[in-house]
């Protein structure tokens, strides 16, 4: 019957609509997509916060003034945060098992060391040559307690390009990613980290990030997809 047949047709169009409606306003029906939509990988990287392993300090990258690290532990006489710290000296150990002893020259320096330092070479060496040796002060990697600056115990090359081809320099190169490691200033990079190869100048991200990096042969700013810092 053609009236009977167009109510059942009513029917299920208010059925359908009504399901939809269900569907669409129902509390939480639609929260499982819109949650397994968000990017996993994204939020895990954070190079921002001066806390995190991966915070990027450079010449166009800041801390803040006063930002010190609250675990700090020794790493061969110098400070380090207490996971750098505990790989620095794990890494020294085995070099030196291995026969190439180690020794740590600086670690964590505050806003306040940074602000002497750089305020002596420059009434030392003038603005220009200070900017080329040392950073100024708010923009120093030492300042996040992750980066140390390594060394031969004899001095040989010491905060010199040619530490590289020294025996601490090259096993260094050649193994501090296993340890967490990267050699953060590489030869060649300059006009992407703002500073010329320093093969002592060690930082750490954990293993996982430098051995990736090593591997690839990529500074940190390229690995983490952020703009060149040639200058302030
Ligand atoms: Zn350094």
């Amino acid at each position: 019957m053609p009236r009977q047949r167009a109510r059942l047709l009513r029917t299920v169009i208010v059925c359908v609509f009504l399901g939809l409606l269900i569907y669409l306003f129902w509390p939480g029906s639609k929260e499982l997509p819109a949650q397994s939509a968000q990017p996993a990988a994204a939020a895990v990287l954070d190079f921002d916060s001066p806390d995190s392993t991966l915070v990027v300090v450079n010449k166009k990258r800041p801390v803040p003034a006063d930002h010190a690290p609250q675990d700090l532990a020794d790493a061969g006489g110098v400070p380090l945060r207490a996971e750098a710290a505990g790989a620095y000296r794990q890494m020294a150990a085995e070099a030196g098992a291995a026969g190439v002893p180690m020794s740590a020259v600086s670690g964590f320096r505050t806003g306040a060391e940074q602000d002497q330092l750089y305020v002596s070479y420059t009434e030392n060496f003038g603005p220009e040559a200070a900017d080329a040796i040392s950073a100024r002060p708010g923009y120093s990697e030492h300042q996040t307690g992750l980066a140390i600056d390594i060394a031969n115990p004899d001095g040989t090359c010491a905060l010199e390009s040619c530490f590289a081809e020294t025996l601490a320099g090259s096993w260094a190169a050649a193994n501090a990613q296993h340890y967490g490691f990267i050699i953060r200033y590489p030869a060649g990079a300059e006009h992407i980290t703002g500073y010329a190869h320093e093969p002592w100048h060690l930082r750490y991200v954990g293993t996982e990030h430098a051995r990736t990096m090593h591997d690839a042969g990529t500074t940190l700013e390229e690995y983490l997809g952020l703009p060149a810092a040639p200058g302030y």
